[in-house]
C-alpha cells in the first residue's frame, strides 16, 4: 500500500476518519473550497511560476507578471466559489485578502529576487519510495534546493504564526525529515548535507534546520511503526472488528465530512422521536435537554453547599468554645462534628506515610492516614511523636454535616 505524510497526519488524528477516507473510500460531500487551503495553494502556484520561469528561460519574471497571475486566479477561485456556495464571497475581505497576499509575493520577490542564491533543484516534485517493511511512501515537496553538497528542502508557510520549536520538531521537522528520506536515497552520490527550511511567508521569515542522519533514522522508524500500527488494524477491520478503526474528538472534527457516519456526532441527523413514559409525553431531544439542563444544575447546587458548608465550618471553627453540637437556622438544623488529632502537614502526606511503612503502622491504617488511628498511636508512644514532630499538626477540624428539619 503507498502512504503519504496526510494519511499519516490523518490517521493520528483520527483513525476513523482515516478508514472513512482511505479505506472505505466513502467520497466526501462536495463543497466550496476552503478559501483559506485555496488561497494557499494559490499562493504556491505563484511561487511555482516565479522558479519554473527561472528554470525555463534561466531569466525571473517581472513582478507585476506574477501579480497579475494571482489576481486572475484569485478571481477565477471566487467566481467557483459563488457558485457551490450559499452565500457569495463577501467582496471586503475578498479584496483584503487579495491585498495581503499580493503584499506578500511583492515582499517575497523583494527578498529572493535575484533568485540565484541557491540552484533550484525540483519545484511541486512528487516523491516516492520504499520503506523496510515494503510499504510505499509518497509525497510533495515544494521546492528542493542545492547549495554546493547541500540539499535543502523548502516549505512554503502561510501560517499566522511561527511554530515554536516543539512544533516543529513535532510536526514539520517529521515531514520534511521524510521527505529527506527521498532525497539521499536520489542524490546520496551528490550530497553531503540536508537542510529543512520552512518560508514564513506572512513574516518574511526563514527557520532553516540541518536534517541529521540520526533524524533520518528516528523519521523512518516512526513511519514504519505507524504504517505496522494502520495495518495492524486493517487486517483486524478485514476479520470483522469494526471497532478496529476508533473515532477520536478533537478540533479535527469541525473539518471532518464524516459527522453523518461517526458515531460521536450521527445521532444529531436523526429525526426527533415522540416517546410516553412515566414522566409524561415528551421527546427524545427534549428528554437529553432536559436531563443536561438538571445535570447542570446539579453541579451548581453541589457547588453552593460546598461553599456553605466550608463557611459554616470556619464560623463554628471561630466560636469552639461554645461546643456546639448543632446549629440552627429558621426552618432547619445542621449536626456539628469534632475532629481533633494529628495529621500529615499538607505538603508532608508523602513523608508520613513513608514513615508509617517503615515502622510497620500504615496496615493499621489500613493504607491510608486517618486521623483517629493516628492519634491513636501517637499518643500512646511520645517517642514516635517527637519522631514525627516536624511532619504532622494537631488539628481541630469542625465538619458541618447532616441537615434536618428543625424541631421546635
Ligand atoms: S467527526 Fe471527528 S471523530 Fe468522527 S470521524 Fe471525523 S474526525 Fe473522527
Amino acid at each position: 500500500m503507498v502512504y503519504s505524510h496526510s494519511q499519516l497526519k490523518t490517521f493520528d488524528e483520527c483513525q476513523l476518519r482515516y478508514r472513512y477516507k482511505y479505506l472505505d473510500k466513502v467520497p466526501e460531500p462536495q463543497v466550496a473550497e476552503s478559501p483559506a487551503l485555496k488561497f494557499w495553494s494559490i499562493i504556491h502556484a505563484s511561487l511555482e511560476l516565479l522558479y519554473k520561469k527561472i528554470q525555463n528561460s534561466g531569466q525571473a519574471p517581472e513582478k507585476a507578471d506574477l501579480t497579475s497571475f494571482f489576481s486572475v486566479e484569485m478571481a477565477k477561485f471566487r467566481d467557483q466559489y459563488n457558485q457551490l456556495s450559499e452565500a457569495p464571497f463577501p467582496v471586503q475581505d475578498f479584496d483584503d485578502r487579495i491585498a495581503l497576499w499580493q503584499q506578500m509575493i511583492d515582499r517575497f520577490y523583494d527578498q529572493y529576487a535575484p533568485f540565484t542564491a541557491t540552484k533550484v533543484n525540483g519545484l511541486e516534485q512528487h516523491i516516492n519510495f520504499d520503506l523496510p517493511n515494503w510499504a510505499k511512501f509518497r509525497g510533495i515537496i515544494d521546492r528542493l534546493d542545492f547549495q554546493g553538497d547541500t540539499a535543502i528542502i523548502v516549505d512554503y508557510k502561510t501560517d499566522k504564526a511561527i511554530a515554536p520549536l516543539e512544533t516543529f520538531a513535532e510536526s514539520y521537522q517529521q515531514q520534511l525529515t521524510t521527505y529527506a528520506i527521498w532525497v539521499m536515497q536520489q542524490y546520496s552520490h551528490a550530497v553531503k548535507k540536508i537542510e529543512g527550511k520552512l518560508i514564513y511567508l506572512r513574516f518574511q521569515k526563514e527557520i532553516t534546520r540541518e536534517i541529521t542522519s540520526e533524524m533520518l533514522e528516528q523519521a523512518i522508524q516512526k513511519i514504519t511503526e505507524q504504517i505496522s500500527l494502520i495495518e495492524k488494524n486493517l487486517f483486524d477491520y478485514n476479520m470483522g472488528n469494526k471497532e478496529a478503526f476508533q473515532a477520536v474528538e478533537g478540533h479535527q472534527c469541525r473539518r471532518c465530512a464524516y459527522h453523518v457516519l461517526c458515531p460521536l456526532f450521527k445521532h444529531k441527523f436523526k429525526d426527533d422521536e415522540v416517546i410516553v413514559s412515566e414522566i409524561g409525553e415528551t421527546t427524545i431531544k427534549k428528554l437529553i435537554d432536559k436531563f443536561y439542563i438538571l445535570k447542570k444544575q446539579e453541579k451548581e447546587i453541589e457547588d453552593q453547599l460546598q461553599g456553605i458548608k466550608e463557611f459554616l465550618e470556619e464560623y463554628v471553627q471561630s466560636h469552639l468554645d461554645e461546643g456546639w453540637k448543632a446549629i440552627y437556622g429558621d426552618q432547619a438544623q445542621l449536626r456539628v462534628d469534632y475532629k481533633n488529632g494529628y495529621n500529615a502537614k499538607p505538603d508532608q502526606k508523602d513523608a508520613v506515610k513513608q514513615f508509617l511503612i517503615e515502622h510497620n503502622l500504615l496496615n493499621l491504617m489500613s493504607m491510608t492516614i486517618k486521623t483517629n488511628e493516628l492519634t491513636t498511636v501517637l499518643e500512646s508512644d511520645p517517642e514516635l511523636l517527637s519522631q514525627l514532630s516536624n511532619l504532622i499538626e494537631f488539628q481541630n477540624k469542625v465538619i458541618v454535616g447532616w441537615a434536618k428539619e428543625k424541631k421546635e
